[in-house]
């Protein structure tokens, strides 16, 4: 039998009990002959305390400092979970990010690993020992400091142990059974997915489902690694996120639709009364991509015959706003626009599923549930196999809802259960 990857969030471990039982659990699957390789979250809301601890230190604490006082949560829980498996009697050694090999490049806060060397993790296994591996850090190649990978990364640590080791499974163990057709916490009725292809939780994750992190989606497709999403809690079989296999002439149908997401992370910026020259809007995202700042939806309209300008409005990451909007107003001049306006009340709601690609009407179905609702739709934006709408932040829920009736994803008898988390 193989290797497994397990990764374990931090509601899962979110105090001693829950470290314990974690324990069991990885006993229980190194008992069934696999080899196991872990990597743990810092215990339950510990990222989110030790940020709001440095900011009371300061508003502005040095990335370098903030990513060395992140990982300390990770250590915390890597060293607990490694008494634990010890004292059911097997041999467990922890490891940082850094020691597992780990390595990123030195952009503090969201670094991205450039490759795993993971020596020490293969020895501890080749021993007979459980590894026990911090998530989200790595050293980076040119500074050697410690690097953080951006909020959630456990998961894209999990898995790209698990691309380096050749593991059979990477195992994601979180708060709620698996992934469901919408966030079970708004809609009651959603139903638990057996199998999702990876095209389509990368849709799902880059439109806000935090089930899994979206880059650990892109690198479980790059390197073909299967992920089981499933619950800590419980050990019945989760959703199964798999390389697309469907084929022409399959007899089973896919489903045309995997669900319904939703992001409240986003912000809208306005640039108001653009002229209408070349070179205009490339101007504009330089200097945001110079700037490091993400751009997800973009619309221009055409500009008014009488002034030959447009507006441009584009969304962007809530916590981007600030940098983006100082971005621009530098260029305010050298471009000639009116003005900037910044919006952060609103949310975006995406349809994921790869069988709409042959399947029309998707898109009026979807806005006549919105419209039905009263759900005003803002800005629209699709790829082959996702429509996604930017709403008022105030009408997420009610959009979700209605798009997951509407197309049928409602299931009889509630079978969502969301174990714990603040969902923070
Ligand atoms: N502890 C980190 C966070 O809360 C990483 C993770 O949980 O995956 O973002
Ligand atoms: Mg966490």
């Amino acid at each position: 039998m193989g290797i497994v990857v397990q990764k374990y969030g931090g509601s899962s471990v979110a105090d001693a009990d829950g470290i314990k039982r974690v324990a069991q659990r990885i006993v229980n699957t190194k008992k069934q002959g696999h080899e196991v390789v872990v990597v743990v979250s810092a215990m339950g809301d510990t990222t989110d305390d030790l940020r709001d601890l440095a900011e009371q230190v300061t508003p502005l604490p040095p990335p370098r400092e903030l990513d060395m006082l992140l990982t300390a949560g990770e250590r915390i829980s890597m060293a607990l979970l490694a008494m634990a498996v010890s004292s059911l009697g097997h041999e467990a050694q922890s490891f940082t990010g850094s020691q597992a090999g780990v390595i990123t490049d030195s952009v503090h806060g969201k670094a991205k690993i450039i490759d795993i060397t993971p020596g020490r993790i293969q020895s501890a296994i080749d021993e007979g020992h459980v590894a026990i591996v911090a998530g989200f850090q790595g050293v980076s190649q040119d500074t050697k400091d410690v690097t953080t990978l951006g909020r959630g990364a456990s998961d894209t640590t999990a898995v790209a142990l698990a691309a380096a080791l050749g593991a059979e499974v990477c195992e994601i163990y979180t708060d709620v059974a698996g992934v469901f057709t919408a966030d079970p916490r708004i809609v009651p009725a959603a139903r638990k997915l057996d199998r999702v292809s990876h095209e389509e939780m990368l849709e799902m994750a880059a439109s806000g489902a935090k089930i899994l992190h979206l880059r650990c989606v892109e690198y479980a497709r790059r390197y073909d690694v299967p992920i089981h999403v499933r619950t800590s809690f419980d050990t019945i079989e989760g959703t199964w996120v798999l390389p697309d296999t469907a084929e022409e002439g399959d007899t089973v149908e896919q489903a045309i639709i995997a669900g319904v997401a939703h992001d409240r992370s986003e912000a809208k910026i306005t640039v108001v009364g653009v002229p209408d020259k070349v070179g205009e809007a490339a101007r504009i995202f330089e200097v945001l991509a110079a700037s490091e700042v993400n751009i997800d939806m973009v619309v221009q309209n055409v500009s008014a015959a009488a002034t030959a300008r447009t507006d441009i409005s584009f969304t962007l990451p809530r916590e981007d706003g600030q940098v983006a909007m100082a971005a621009l107003a530098k260029i305010q001049d050298e471009v000639g626009y009116d003005k900037l306006l910044f919006d952060d009340r609103v949310g975006k709601v995406s349809l994921i599923g790869a069988g709409m690609r042959s399947h029309p009407g998707i898109t009026a179905k979807f806005f006549a549930a919105l419209a039905a609702a009263g759900v005003n739709i803002e800005m629209i934006s699709t790829s082959e196999i996702r429509i996604s709408v930017i709403v008022d932040e105030g009408q997420i829920d009610t959009a979700v809802r209605a798009t997951h009736t509407a197309f049928d994803l409602d299931a009889d008898e509630v079978e969502a259960v969301v174990y714990g988390g603040t969902g923070r």
